[in-house]
């Protein structure tokens, strides 16, 4: 099938209607995001700590995953990062452990190797600057401190479970690893709601990339960020190049009100559902009909109709 020939967005009417979405949901519901658990600690390394599991963790329902870090958290006490420090994945109160197909099985050795790497290094940041080469973006930097959790493990790859894959990916690979990108936000930007722990030497929000699940991928492709069908690495690439034409400096300011259309189901894959009248994008939506109300995507091909 021929490929449908992409209409560029018009950035400067973007801008306008993005900055609209924005004000909405500036400083907004903080409730309905895992971003909530590192707020909850006053020190750095917490902070930090918190970011990384409530973040790797983030994926399925809010309330499965609130409902699993709340569990998580429990079992690490007042202070996480002292916690993986000293106990290396062996924390009570994670028997039975299970969110989605990341059981205790999975979650410990992952846990182990935050802690060892707490220990050897100091801090995620700390592992995560040595292995950045300064490139556009940090997706190399990110496959290489994977890559040290992975080994730090110590469990071989044949004896790597599907739970403890999925907490450990390989972004340099093509997929969107939204979840390892949301982490980054939270700590190399500052204002918002978002950490800014990362400052200094590499650290810029300028090469961030925007985290992309399913939801921010299908209203990305609404608003003309990218015309891919699927959801993975070119496709936050080519959404985050239009962002940066609107603000070179920090392309992802808009990930949290564009995040929160998908997540508080005011844009949702079934048109009835969408609350096209109220959404401040609606003037630069190419899915939004003269009803007010999105067309459904094609489930094989995830495209917009003709
Ligand atoms: S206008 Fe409707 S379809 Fe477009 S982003 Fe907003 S809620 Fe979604």
């Amino acid at each position: 099938m021929t490929p449908r020939p992409r209409r560029p967005p018009d950035v400067p009417a973007l801008a306008l209607h993005l900055g609209g979405l924005e004000k909405v949901w500036h400083g907004q519901r903080l409730d309905s995001d895992p971003l909530l658990f590192p707020h909850r600690y006053e020190r750095p390394d917490d902070r930090e700590a918190a970011a990384f599991l409530a973040s790797s963790l983030a994926f399925g329902r809010v309330a499965s995953i609130n409902a699993s870090l709340e569990r998580l958290f429990a079992a690490l006490g007042p202070h996480p990062a002292s916690a993986l420090r000293k106990r290396y994945g062996e924390e009570a109160g994670l028997e039975g452990f299970v969110h989605r197909w990341v059981d205790a099985g999975s979650l410990r050795p992952f846990l182990r190797a935050v802690g060892r790497t707490l220990k050897a290094e100091g801090s995620l940041g700390a592992l995560f600057a040595a292995g950045d080469d300064g490139g556009a973006d940090y997706v190399p930097a990110l496959d290489r401190l994977f890559s040290v959790l992975r080994e730090r493990t110590e469990v071989s790859t044949g004896r790597r479970t599907r739970g403890l894959t999925f907490l450990l990916p390989s972004p340099a690979q093509g997929g969107a690893c939204k979840r390892a990108h949301l982490f980054l936000r939270w700590m190399v930007r500052s204002g918002d709601d978002d950490l800014g722990l990362w400052q200094g030497g590499g650290f810029s929000p300028a090469r961030l990339l925007l985290p992309m699940d399913t939801h921010v991928h299908r209203i990305s492709r609404y608003l003309g960020l990218t015309a891919r069908p699927t959801a993975d690495l070119r496709a936050s690439r080519e959404a985050t190049a239009w962002l940066a034409r609107i603000d070179p400096l920090d392309p992802v300011r808009f990930d949290w009100s564009l995040s929160r259309l998908g997540i508080l189901a005011e844009c949702v894959r079934d048109p009835r559902r969408s609350r096209c009248g109220d959404c401040a994008v609606r003037p630069v939506c190419r899915a939004a009909s003269p009803s007010g109300r999105p067309p459904v995507l094609s489930r094989a091909t995830g495209a917009l109709p003709a």
